[in-house]
């Protein structure tokens, strides 16, 4: 997935919001959170060109393991059902659930290695034709580009409603 994960995020953080209001978490800071969670497994592309030089796929790394975000997902559950008072926690549950969304949209047509580092091998549930030059094209011309344009529509739809 290349555009899709911030709309994923603002329409997971939107969705969730009226449970976390009570706890006096600010609708604005929530809906943040959860698009930055979205995005941040991509952060290892800093990673990825600038120390690593583009030799492993950058899915491989433990930034990309769903056993990580799966773990910190846990952990701040049990901080929100220990302390439920806590904004803070309520911010990490948002931004490790978008962390762990951001694996699923990426399965649908990237690598991902499910079971790592247990087992080494990545998942996908379609496969992308390399037909074009460069590879972003492959991706823009998939019927999956549909799909990150619909979570496009679907957020702004959203937003749309707030106003
Ligand atoms: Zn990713």
């Amino acid at each position: 997935m290349i555009i899709g994960h911030a709309p994923a995020g603002y329409i997971a953080a939107k969705l969730l919001l009226q449970n976390f209001i009570r706890r006096g978490i600010s609708p604005r800071k929530f809906l943040v959170v959860g698009i930055l969670g979205a995005l941040a497994p991509d952060l290892d592309m800093f990673y990825f060109y600038l120390i690593d030089h583009r030799q492993h796929h950058h899915h491989s790394y433990v930034s990309h393991f769903p056993i990580l975000w799966l773990c910190l997902l846990v952990i701040s559950l049990l901080w929100m059902r220990h302390n439920l008072s806590s904004k803070a926690a309520s911010l990490a549950f948002i931004f490790c659930l978008s962390g762990f969304i951001h694996l699923i949209l990426d399965s649908i047509v990237g690598d991902i290695w499910w079971f790592a580092p247990f087992i080494d091998r990545p998942f996908a549930m379609f496969t992308v034709p390399a037909l074009y030059q460069p590879w972003w094209l492959n991706f823009i011309f998939h019927w999956s580009f549909a799909l990150e344009l619909a979570l496009w529509v679907v957020a702004l739809f959203i937003y749309r409603q707030r106003a």
